[in-house]
């Protein structure tokens, strides 16, 4: 669904990407992980065309490489950025219904709203609050269920469960699960590894803005590199 060759990446003159190849076929959850500053947000910014990149990304059948920024998202590959960046001054539901933008989700935006709160019941009683007044964690529901409004195939999530308190990662992850399970394909990017990798069909450890391992969560797991590095040994 999601095929990426030779992908470098810039900020400016400074590469921060080498040669990425990174493959996500429908359904899976496929995660990515690694240090501070490996590269991880660089790599969701680069398929959202926020950053300078050069390479191939296919999205089906397309090559998406030098589609501009802002028609990414009505592509189908929607990135709910790290930091969450709601509009704090406008409801639950304004922001939900700021997500639905591209024509083909607004013209079933009821339906969609119907299954994020579904997904999200925690949203639901809060439609009329300011996004802003939400804790951490409901802001980064809110994050996601303005995504899925935009009815994504493949939903990029960065960094979800930073700073959230542990009830909320627990949350995160298994809404995650649930999203994958409702048939959206999931990139996921995260420092929480053991948790992710528990959680993904397979993933890739990036390092220096390379790839230097991929495999099943379960390989990767079980990989004494990746033990040593990130698990404590
Ligand atoms: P983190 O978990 O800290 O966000 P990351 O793996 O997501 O780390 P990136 O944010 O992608 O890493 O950063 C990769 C490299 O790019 C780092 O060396 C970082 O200093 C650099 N970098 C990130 N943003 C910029 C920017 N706006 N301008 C210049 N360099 C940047």
């Amino acid at each position: 669904m999601l095929k990426i060759r030779s992908l470098d990446a810039y900020y400016g003159e400074f590469q921060v990407l080498y040669d990425v190849e990174l493959d996500v076929s429908p359904g899976e959850v496929v995660v990515v992980v690694g240090a501070n500053g490996a590269g991880k947000t660089s790599l969701i910014n680069a398929l959202s065309g926020t950053i300078d990149r050069e390479g191939e990304v296919w999205f089906d059948q397309r090559n998406i490489s030098t589609v501009p920024a802002h028609e990414i998202a009505a592509t189908g590959l929607v990135q709910v950025p790290e930091g969450r960046r709601l509009f704090p001054f406008l409801s639950v539901m304004e922001n939900l219904e700021l997500g639905a933008y591209p024509a083909h989700a607004r013209a079933s935006a009821d339906d969609t709203k119907r299954r994020v709160f579904d997904l999200m019941p925690r949203l639901r009683e809060r439609v009329d609050q300011l996004a802003g007044s939400l804790s951490g964690g409901e802001q980064q529901l809110c994050a996601i269920g303005r995504a899925l409004m935009s009815q994504p195939r493949v939903l990029m999530l960065d960094e979800p469960t930073l700073g959230l308190a542990p009830i909320m990662v627990s949350m995160v992850f298994e809404l995650i699960d649930e999203i994958r399970a409702s048939g959206t394909t999931i990139l996921l990017v995260e420092q929480n590894v053991n948790r992710s990798l528990e959680l993904a069909d397979r993933g890739y450890v990036l390092e220096g803005g390379r790839v230097v391992l991929e495999g099943t969560g379960a390989e990767l797991l079980a990989n004494d590199r990746l033990k040593a590095a990130y698990l404590g040994g």
